[in-house]
This record gives structure tokens, C-alpha cells and sequence, in this order.
């Protein structure tokens, strides 16, 4: 085989990619990882991690840095790049187009690429970002000591991330457009008992407002009489939800209304010998535990796969 050319190749490490290299290589396949970023995925946007077991609570990035090693103890190489697009040769051979450097090479693609934060699409959302407006409270909330923030969104990101910003923040305001959340009720019970917190619901974000350099406040809108009202904050956490990077592959993959891939039960999308886990798979809820799962089975199914002889199509 050349240097470039892999049995299995993983692209994203996240959680999902991470378990899939461990599987693989455990496998004695012949596996490359690639990656744009620092492996760990969603895992280092995360503070405390309380349900994966084993582990009654750890941080994000522990997790990251204990799986990363894990994974490569078998023999999967990790490199890092950029992947472009993916496209099939006619003998079944996926070729992983990257950024900066020549294509890489495999008989099976496990796509592990997570997604990125959805924008609110608001005024001064984009003009801020970076300057008060984050979607990272892992990565951004010691910047805000003593300020009053606010959190947009209802689902287990928010609920999660509002309670991690009350250890800086001098107080936090969940906005939330509707009056009930779609986060478990365990970090809904959390967040209503932090004295740090509180509560606007049935209420939207208009607008993001600042100086032209920092963010100053917010103009809410109140449902459903669409009352607005001004909320002085000095930044801006939005958490409503995740976009999955599916737009790598250069033919058509079964997805649904939101992009996310259709798979058989051995994480198979449509396209043969190409699996997806994690983020990027259509799913009833998007967990660590969920992650790991999938890719194992998605790495499991590679491995037989890369185990038959490539279709060559007859000549005739
Ligand atoms: P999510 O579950 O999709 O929730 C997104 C929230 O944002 C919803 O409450 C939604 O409102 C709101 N929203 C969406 N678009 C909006 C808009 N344009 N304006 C205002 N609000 C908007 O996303 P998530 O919280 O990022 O979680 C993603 C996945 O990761 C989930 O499967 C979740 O279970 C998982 N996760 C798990 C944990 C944990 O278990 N500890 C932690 C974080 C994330 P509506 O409710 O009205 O639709």
C-alpha cells in the first residue's frame, strides 16, 4: 500500500472518531484519522461531563485528552488535515480530497465530523462575535468576571451552560423562546434552583446591540404580543443547537430535513462503505455515549467490509 493509501480512513475526532480509530486499528487495520483541529471535539466546548460511565464527573477536555491517547495506542495515525471532499472511483475506492496537500486514499470513510454551533441570524450577531458574542462558555465565560450575560436557548446546552457561567458571571438570563424546555428536566430542576439564574421565556432576540465595539444588550421581543423590550448585558452565550458537517461527500447521501445522515443499523449511509457516527447521524439525542456506540459499530462494520475484495465492474 502507499503512503496515502488506508483501509480505513476516519475523518473528525470527536468522540465518535476517536472510538472508531481505537476499533479499527485494534482491528489491525490499516487507519488514518484526519483532523483540522485539536482532537475532542464538542468534548472541549464542555465543562463537566456527568454521564459517561465510569466517569462520575470530568471535564470536557480530560475526556478529550484520555480518549485521543486511547485511540492511537493501536496503530491508527492521526494526521493533521483539512478534508475538502470525498468522492468514489469506480472501483469502490473513496478518495478524501484535503486541503493544502494530495488526496488520501481508502476502501471504507467513517464520517465523524460533528457540526458547528447554529447562529441566531440576529443584527450584531455576526459584527460581535468574538467581542461578546460566544458560543463557547467553556472557552470564553473567565472573560466575563462580574458581568451580567445572557444565554440563548432551551435544550441541555443552555440549561448546562448557564449554570457553568454563574461561577463568573454575576448574573445570568436565560432567553428561551418558548415556555417549556427541551432539556432534561434534571438540568432544568439544576438551573431553577441557582440563584445566579433566571428566566425569560416566550421571548426572542431581535437584536444585539453595542458600542461598535463590544456588546452592550440585547432587544428581546416578548410572545405573542411582540411587546420588545432592551436587556443590558455584557455578552451573549447562544446555544440553539448544532448544524452537522454533512456537506463533505461530492455524491448524494440520504439525509434528513436538517442534513443529518441516514444510516442502516451498521451506521451505513446510502453510499456503500461509507459509515457515519456522532453528530453527524440522524439520531433520537446526541451524546458522548450515543457517539462511542455508533462508532464502534461503524467501525466494526468497516473492518468486515475492507475484509471483502473491491467490485471491480466487468469490462463487457
Ligand atoms: P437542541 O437540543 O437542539 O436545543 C436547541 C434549543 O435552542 C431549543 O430549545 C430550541 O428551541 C432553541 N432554538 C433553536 N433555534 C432557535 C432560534 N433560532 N432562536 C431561538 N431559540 C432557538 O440543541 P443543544 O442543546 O445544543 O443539544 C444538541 C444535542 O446535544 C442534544 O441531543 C442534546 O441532548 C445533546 N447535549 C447533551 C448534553 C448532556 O446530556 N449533558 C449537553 C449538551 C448537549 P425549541 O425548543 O423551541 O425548539
Amino acid at each position: 500500500m502507499k503512503s496515502r493509501e488506508y483501509e480505513i480512513a476516519i475523518v473528525g475526532a470527536g468522540p465518535a472518531g476517536l472510538t472508531a480509530a481505537l476499533y479499527a486499528g485494534r482491528a489491525l487495520k490499516r487507519t488514518v484519522l484526519l483532523e483540522a483541529g485539536i482532537p475532542g471535539g464538542e468534548l472541549l466546548n464542555t465543562e463537566t461531563i456527568e454521564d459517561y460511565p465510569g466517569f462520575a464527573s470530568i471535564t470536557g477536555p480530560d475526556l478529550a485528552s484520555k480518549m485521543t491517547e486511547h485511540a492511537l495506542t493501536f496503530g491508527a495515525e492521526m494526521i493533521p488535515a483539512r478534508v475538502t471532499s470525498i468522492s468514489v472511483q469506480p472501483d469502490g475506492t473513496k478518495r478524501i480530497s484535503v486541503e493544502d496537500g494530495e488526496p488520501y486514499f481508502a476502501k471504507a470513510v467513517i464520517l465523524t465530523a460533528g457540526g458547528q454551533p447554529r447562529k441566531l441570524d440576529v443584527p450584531g450577531e455576526l459584527e460581535y462575535a468574538g467581542r461578546g458574542v460566544s458560543y463557547c462558555a467553556v472557552c470564553d465565560g473567565a472573560f466575563f468576571k462580574g458581568e451580567h450575560l445572557a444565554v440563548i436557548g432551551g435544550g441541555d446546552a443552555a440549561l448546562e451552560e448557564a449554570g457553568f457561567l454563574t461561577r463568573y458571571a454575576s448574573r445570568v438570563t436565560l432567553i428561551h423562546r418558548r415556555r417549556d424546555f427541551r432539556a432534561q428536566p434534571v438540568l432544568v430542576e439544576r438551573a431553577r434552583t441557582n440563584p445566579k439564574l433566571d428566566f425569560v421565556m416566550d421571548s426572542v432576540v431581535d437584536e444585539i446591540t453595542g458600542d461598535g465595539q463590544r456588546v452592550e444588550g440585547l432587544r428581546l421581543r416578548h410572545l405573542p404580543g411582540d411587546e420588545v423590550s432592551a436587556l443590558p448585558v455584557g455578552g451573549v452565550f447562544i446555544f440553539i443547537g448544532f448544524l452537522p458537517n454533512s456537506g463533505l461527500l461530492s455524491m448524494h447521501a440520504d439525509h434528513d430535513s436538517q442534513g443529518y445522515y441516514l444510516t442502516d443499523s451498521n451506521m451505513q449511509t446510502s453510499v456503500p462503505g461509507v459509515y457515519a457516527a456522532g453528530d453527524v447521524r440522524a439520531q433520537l439525542t446526541r451524546q458522548v455515549t450515543t457517539a462511542v456506540g455508533d462508532a464502534t459499530t461503524a467501525a466494526m462494520a468497516a473492518t468486515k467490509l475492507v475484509e471483502l475484495p473491491l467490485e471491480v465492474p466487468s469490462q463487457s
